[in-house]
């Protein structure tokens, strides 16, 4: 191993933006490798959404370590001999994923970055998670045996790194061999900051362009990350630059004149030396002709409408202040896997018999919360001045509520979306707008208390991408907050709730008053 712990901190720096938690756990990881040189440690497991860089961060890792890198691919794997190989009297077998990586890259102390492991499957072959424990587990694998080989293998010297997308569906057993690092999503800026630095730099070499051909400034980035792109990583931002610099491509190439070649003699670092120097050996013919290899509207400038040119019209408008423009909307946040999103949760009454619908494919946690807001709405019907249709307290009589949660065809589940539809229903009943700024998360009791829920991150983030400004969450959530980057933190205003009326009177403006007089537990209760 080539370690030095001052290295592959810069090399870290330079591979990656932001990311801080993640580098600084690595480089302890490390430092400990380095001061006790035993393998032993543990098993780095990294979860976050698509994109925010985890099998790169697993291959600066081995480029810092200065080890051979090999991917395995877990995603889908559900027989336990894709693990550890086929036996010999079996046609066609085979040796399993680990020895033929070890074959691959020749060496007996590869990086092995087991990637998707939460998507492992299970079939009658047998369960591959129970045969990963063995190759995880660093009491055990000094020995591992594949079935093809048939003999004792030492896997101790293998340094193993894994990624997930959650940690939900990963066997327990698994998931208590292996240390979780999560990876939160990006925030706008610091989406930019990558677009410019690691990206578009790279983008602009695989496509042959410099950057005195192409100019692509901070708020067209902007813009692509907030009307063009909608996830937590940077990977749909990546393919959207890459389709604007084939563009450009395209415009330089109809520019140019069959005998002149582009001027790289400005391109940085890195890969483009070498071209760089074959080009340099004939100045001169460059030096005369450079000036017609650009055409005069050079470097072309990625604005706004040249954007829309390229790309298309916007995929994501901002919706937020025009959606709620009738009562019984109200905006919920969500965590997904693929990080945070709002969720418009949207409430209609009709003429009926007292019943709920629910659509929007919720599981069975976010049904039961729904009956659970609309049973602590009854019982406070009074005391907030709550009627149906026909101006009865009892806001069920003749009445039928429909509650939808878009986006209908995404199955959704989890408790976190009951002061949402408390706010929704009640604006429903009062006939009031809730604000357009304002997003919500957390649990609900019957008795009106409002319980912690996870993803707070996450969902944070969300809302800023959204440009949501008001944020309710749970009192009991207020450490999380910590984990938000400042200048998010001051863009939001964030509001603890600990019990419902809180929740409401941050919801609507100019608060959700209590009518004076009706006790808050009222005898008929
Ligand atoms: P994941 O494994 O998390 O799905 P990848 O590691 O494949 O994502 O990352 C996707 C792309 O995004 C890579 O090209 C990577 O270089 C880039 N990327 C992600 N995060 C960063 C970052 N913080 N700095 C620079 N590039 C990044």
């Amino acid at each position: 191993d080539r370690l030095e712990i001052r290295a592959a901190r810069i090399l870290l720096d330079n591979d990656h933006y932001a990311m801080e938690k993640l580098k600084k756990r690595v480089l302890e990881y490390l430092a400990v490798r380095q001061l006790k040189n035993n393998l032993k440690g543990p098993i780095l497991c990294f979860v976050g959404p698509p994109g925010v860089g985890k099998t790169s961060v697993g291959r600066s890792i081995a480029k810092t370590l200065g080890r051979e890198f090999h991917r395995i691919a877990l995603g889908g794997v559900c027989d336990q001999s894709d693990i550890r190989g086929h036996r010999r009297t079996y046609v066609g077998s085979m040796p399993g994923r680990i020895i033929n990586g070890l074959k691959t890259v020749g060496v007996n102390n590869p990086v092995f970055l087991l990637d998707e492991v939460d998507k492992l499957g299970k079939s009658l072959q047998g369960d591959p998670a129970a045969a990963l424990l063995e190759v995880l587990d660093p009491e055990q694998n000094h020995s591992f045996t594949d079935h093809y080989l048939n003999v004792a293998f030492d896997l101790s010297q293998v340094l193993f790194i894994a990624t997930a997308n959650t940690t939900a569906t990963i066997p327990p057993a698994l998931l208590d061999r292996m240390e979780i690092i999560q990876v939160p999503g990006y925030t706008q800026e610091e989406k930019i900051e990558i677009a410019h630095r690691h990206l578009i730099p790279k983008q602009l070499e695989q496509h042959g362009l410099t950057p005195q051909q192409i100019q692509i400034p901070q708020v067209t980035t902007l813009d692509i990350i907030t009307r063009y792109t909608r996830e937590a990583g940077v990977r749909s931002l990546d393919r959207k630059l890459g389709a604007i610099c084939r563009a450009v491509a395209v415009k330089v190439a109809e520019g140019q004149h069959k005998e002149t070649k582009p001027d790289r003699a400005d391109v940085g670092d890195g890969e483009d030396c070498k071209e760089h120097v074959t080009e340099d050996a004939k100045p001169e013919s460059i030096s005369d002709t450079a000036d017609l290899a650009l055409p005069p509207e050079m470097p072309i400038l990625i604005d706004f409408h040249a954007l829309k040119d390229i790309l298309g019209p916007p995929m994501y408008e901002m919706e937020v202040s025009e959606r709620l423009s009738q009562p019984g909307v109200a905006i919920g946040l969500a965590w997904t896997p693929l990080g945070g999103e709002i969720m418009f949760v949207e409430a209609s009454r009709m003429d009926g018999e007292g019943q709920l619908t629910l659509t929007g494919q919720l599981g069975d946690v976010m049904k039961e919360s729904a009956h659970l807001a609309i049973s602590w709405l009854r019982s406070n019907a009074k005391r907030y001045q709550l009627t149906n249709a026909s101006g009865s307290f009892d806001l069920l009589d003749n009445t039928d509520i429909h509650l939808h949660f878009p986006a209908g065809a995404v199955t959704k589940d989890g408790p976190s979306a009951g002061v949402t539809i408390v706010t929704c229903l009640a604006s429903l009943f009062s006939g009031r707008l809730v604000c357009s700024d304002v997003a919500m998360t957390g649990e609900i009791t019957l008795r009106g208390l409002v319980l912690p829920v996870g993803g707070i991150k996450d969902k944070v983030l969300a809302a800023h991408r959204a440009g949501l400004k008001r944020i309710i969450i749970p009192q009991r959530n207020e450490k999380d907050l910590e984990e938000i980057a400042v200048n998010v933190r001051q863009d939001l205003t964030f509001v603890m709730a600990s019990c419902l009326d809180e929740v409401l009177n941050a919801a609507f403006d100019g608060g959700f008053a209590v009518k004076p007089g009706v006790e808050r537990f009222n005898s008929k209760l």
